[in-house]
């Protein structure tokens, strides 16, 4: 087979509902490519049929690759090892349940050939979730807008096409924790959007739980923001301010009313819960930033492969 110029990535958590309707569609999609097209399938440690339906697509069709996870490793992780392995000169990365709609690749592409080199889809609208989620999300994409000095898009996921500088520039950072969707944009070049309404999952259940869509959030912020760390300072000063203020009244109340009992335990106890609470907060956001360096000088691979078909690493970041 000649190099291909199109690769698309896949993570694949559970998805043995999803996985022939995607790959049909997605064929679909392949013969209009004006190029050679490799799709490239990283099951994250699933636990159902995935892995052999997988296995029997490569079986029968080329074009298929795949990569297999010792266990689950997470989202991020799958699609990081799916751009580990790519080889064409434009990268569509997109989820397995339909909810990013094939057919956009084209669009998506047709971006690329005017000269974009991140070409990010942008929901308008997220159909079918619940309300909870969608206002989460609104919500998040905001701080993390605010909080950040890279301009991540809001309501962006990871369904993107990407160029092969891109991907090379983010293949070489060694960064373990990967939100993608920040490094993609941290990258630079010249980028673009483009709209698309996001279908509800074509079959089975969402595999982010409330935990691991928290988590990611997390992430997202301490990747690129440092805002956080800055929380204590202001914070101190808010408390010094209303120690001040307190100090003035109580001097105040001595000097018009000196018999009044001033200060009651209610007032002690309330300022100790205060103060108590500020200084774990701080002590906890210190931990997320420190349990992320640790994470980093630990430098363990961010994945283990137990299989592979027919795929030949070309990036030397991580599992080595
Ligand atoms: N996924 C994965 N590993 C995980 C969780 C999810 O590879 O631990 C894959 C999943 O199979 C799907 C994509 O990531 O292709 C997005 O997951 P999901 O649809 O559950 O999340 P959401 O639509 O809420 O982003
Ligand atoms: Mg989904």
């Amino acid at each position: 087979m000649t190099k291909p110029i199109y690769s698309l990535v896949i993570p694949i958590y559970n998805e043995e509902e999803n996985i022939t309707e995607m790959y049909r569609r997605l064929s679909h999609v392949m013969t209009q490519l004006d190029g050679e097209t490799e799709l490239i399938l990283i099951d994250d440690g699933s636990r159902d049929r995935s892995l052999s339906m997988i296995r029997e697509l490569h079986h029968c069709d080329r074009r298929v690759c795949y990569l297999s996870f010792a266990r689950n490793f997470g989202h991020q992780i799958a699609v990081t090892a799916g751009l580990n392995f790519v080889q064409g000169q434009c990268v569509i990365v997109m989820d397995a349940d339909l909810q990013d709609p094939p057919e956009l690749i084209l669009k998506l592409i047709t971006k690329w050939q005017q000269g974009y080199q991140v070409v990010y889809a942008q929901r308008l609208s997220r159909k079918k979730e619940s309300w909870l989620k969608r206002f989460t999300a609104y919500i998040f994409y905001r701080i993390l807008q605010r909080l950040s000095k890279v301009d991540i898009p809001a309501d962006t996921g990871d369904f993107c096409l990407m160029d092969r500088q891109v991907i090379d520039i983010l293949n070489a950072m060694p960064e373990r924790n990967r939100y993608i969707r920040g490094l993609r944009a941290w990258v630079g070049f010249s980028q673009t959007a483009v709209h698309f309404e996001r279908d509800p999952r074509f079959a089975g259940k969402v595999k982010y739980s409330f935990g691991k869509s928290w988590a990611l959030a997390i992430d997202g912020i301490i990747s690129f923001s440092t805002v956080p760390l800055k929380l204590a300072t202001y914070l101190g000063m808010l408390s010094a301010g209303v120690a001040l203020l307190m100090m003035t009244l109580v001097l105040y109340w001595r000097l018009v009313d000196p018999v009044s009992p001033l200060i009651g335990f209610t007032l002690i106890t309330i300022a100790m819960f205060f103060l108590g609470s500020v200084q774990l907060i701080c002590i906890g956001i210190l931990g997320e930033y420190i349990s992320r360096i640790y994470e980093e000088v630990k430098g363990r691979p961010i994945y283990t492969l137990k299989e592979t078909g027919g795929l030949v690493k070309v990036s030397e970041m991580s599992s080595n």
